[in-house]
This record gives structure tokens, C-alpha cells and sequence, in this order.
């Protein structure tokens, strides 16, 4: 028997068992509906070469590709309150964020704060994780901002952050909109202290985000096809009865009507901000030394 258990057996499984393909070997393109290569995928910064559709980014990936020589240092986010109503629907909300932190640790929410340099200028960057609870708001992710604000002002850095987000926390409530003034003032803090604060919209901004810190940037960026808004399109349809133009509420829509200075391909993002802030930082040339008295060129 031994040798039929032992031999025959497993190689009998060998060769009936079904090869197991991990499910995350492909990716479906939403804009396209092609069916992508994840390593070719993955190659391509998350951009689909077919049709060139931005696939959403994860914060770590985004970090790695914006930093110069993709190194930078995360920094740990304070402890907040979690869930202070208890809030529950069909869950209980504490259940979900400790789904969605899963092994990543009892502070990790929707946003990562790293610093490092970009384009040789110091920088602070927020992350938004929209694959964590629809990237949205609550007290955790202003603690984060205000983080970043602070952070930044100390290294006499450039702030630069990434929503992507679908707004405020609803199982927060009104503590999730307070985050708004919040992270506004965070953002104000910056601008004061005379360092740039960038926004590099990706899809999707939109809500108590896009409300806030999200459209004030002193540069504003978007990513491709982004979607970036206020209320939802089907929303405002239903409340104004009219159809809404084409691109309504995309990144080119709103660059057209100049509340986005630039939308940029994702594999020019890096490019792109290493000139904004090297051109933001720059030096001045050294002063020129007056000429001494009667020696201008009006003795010439
Ligand atoms: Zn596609």
C-alpha cells in the first residue's frame, strides 16, 4: 500500500490536479475591457497599452515612482480615534477597518505620508489608497494631511498630495467633515510658509476631497480620464433634468474650463514634477555687485 499511497497517488494528483493560476495573473482593463498581463501591466506604471486607460495605483507603488531614485521614508501616523460613534450597517465599522488594514497594522488608513526628494527638492508627499475603504476621509486621513502640512513647514519642504478618493468617511459622520476645514487649514499652513503645495489629481477625487485641500493647490495636476467632482454625474442629472456634456467631470474636462493647469500621461508625471519643483526651488542667479560710483558705462 505504501507504495501506491506514497508513489502512485501524488503523481496521479500531479497530473489530474488543475494548475493553479493565482487570479491576480490578469487584470481586466476597465476602460477597454482587454484583458491585461499583470507584469506587463505593472511594466507599463498600471497604464493600459491598449487604450491607454490610468488603472487606479497602489499609495506604495505611487511613492516608489515619484520619489528620485524611488527611495523615501515613510513616516508612522499617529493613532486616532477608530470608530467613535460605533457605527454600524451591515457590519460593524470597526470590522471593516480592521479588514482593511489587515496585516498592515492598527494606524495604517486611506493615506501614506513618506519624505524624501523630488527633482533634488525636499518633499512631503500624501498618498491616497483608494483600495482602502474608497480612499475616504476620516479623522485618521486629516491626521495624515496634517501630518504632511507639518512635516513639510519643518523640512522647509514642497507638499505634494495625491487624492483618490470617493470623499468623507460616512461611518465618521460629522467627524469626517470636519476634516475638510481641517485639511485645509493644513494645506494654508504650507502656502504660508512659502513652500509649494502641488495636487496630483487621480482618479477618482470626488466629494468632501474634492471640497477641500484636493482644489487648492498652487499647482494642480490630474492623471488622464480621472474622475474628478463634486456630487456624482447621475446625481446632478437627476437634480437639474438635463443631460450633462460629454467628458463631464474628467480631468481634460476640467483643464478645458481652468480648474486643472495640467493632465499629464502617468509616465511623464515624474518628469514633470522633477521640473515643477526644480523650477520652484531654483536658486536665483547671485546678485550682481553694483558697479562702484564712475566706473558705469557712462565713462565709456
Ligand atoms: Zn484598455
Amino acid at each position: 500500500m505504501n507504495w501506491l499511497t506514497n508513489f502512485v497517488l501524488p503523481k496521479i494528483r500531479a497530473v489530474v490536479a488543475k494548475k493553479e493560476v493565482p487570479d491576480n495573473l490578469w487584470h481586466k482593463c476597465p476602460g477597454c475591457g482587454q484583458m491585461l498581463f499583470h507584469r506587463e501591466l505593472e511594466a507599463n506604471l498600471h497604464v493600459c497599452a491598449a487604450c491607454g486607460h490610468h488603472l487606479r495605483l497602489a499609495p506604495d507603488r505611487r511613492l516608489a515612482m515619484l520619489f528620485d531614485d524611488s527611495k523615501y521614508t515613510l513616516i508612522e501616523l499617529p493613532k486616532t480615534l477608530a470608530d467613535p460613534l460605533k457605527f454600524r450597517d451591515r457590519k460593524r465599522y470597526a470590522e471593516r477597518l480592521k479588514e482593511a488594514q489587515g496585516t498592515k497594522g492598527a494606524t495604517r488608513d486611506a493615506a501614506l505620508v513618506a519624505h524624501g526628494t523630488v527633482g533634488g527638492a525636499p518633499t512631503v508627499i500624501c498618498a491616497f489608497d483608494f483600495g482602502f475603504m474608497g480612499g475616504s476621509m476620516g479623522i485618521a486621513v486629516g491626521e495624515a494631511l496634517l501630518a504632511a502640512a507639518r512635516l513639510a513647514v519643518l523640512q522647509e519642504a514642497a507638499l505634494i498630495v495625491i487624492p483618490s478618493s470617493g470623499g468623507a468617511r460616512m461611518q465618521e459622520g460629522i467627524l469626517s467633515l470636519m476634516q475638510m476645514p481641517r485639511t485645509t487649514l493644513a494645506v494654508e499652513m504650507v502656502k504660508e510658509s512659502g513652500r509649494p503645495y502641488v495636487v496630483l489629481l487621480a482618479d477618482p477625487t470626488t466629494g468632501g476631497v474634492s471640497a477641500s485641500f484636493a482644489m487648492l493647490g498652487d499647482v494642480t495636476l490630474a492623471e488622464p480620464g480621472a474622475v474628478i467632482g463634486f456630487a456624482g454625474a447621475r446625481v446632478i442629472e437627476e437634480t437639474i433634468r438635463e443631460k450633462l456634456p460629454d467628458g463631464f467631470q474628467r480631468s481634460e474636462y476640467l483643464l478645458e474650463h481652468g480648474m486643472v493647469d495640467i493632465v499629464v500621461h502617468r509616465r511623464d508625471l515624474k518628469a514633470t514634477l522633477d521640473r515643477i519643483l526644480g523650477l520652484l526651488f531654483r536658486k536665483g542667479p547671485p546678485a550682481i555687485a553694483a558697479p562702484a560710483a564712475g566706473r558705469g558705462w557712462d565713462r565709456a
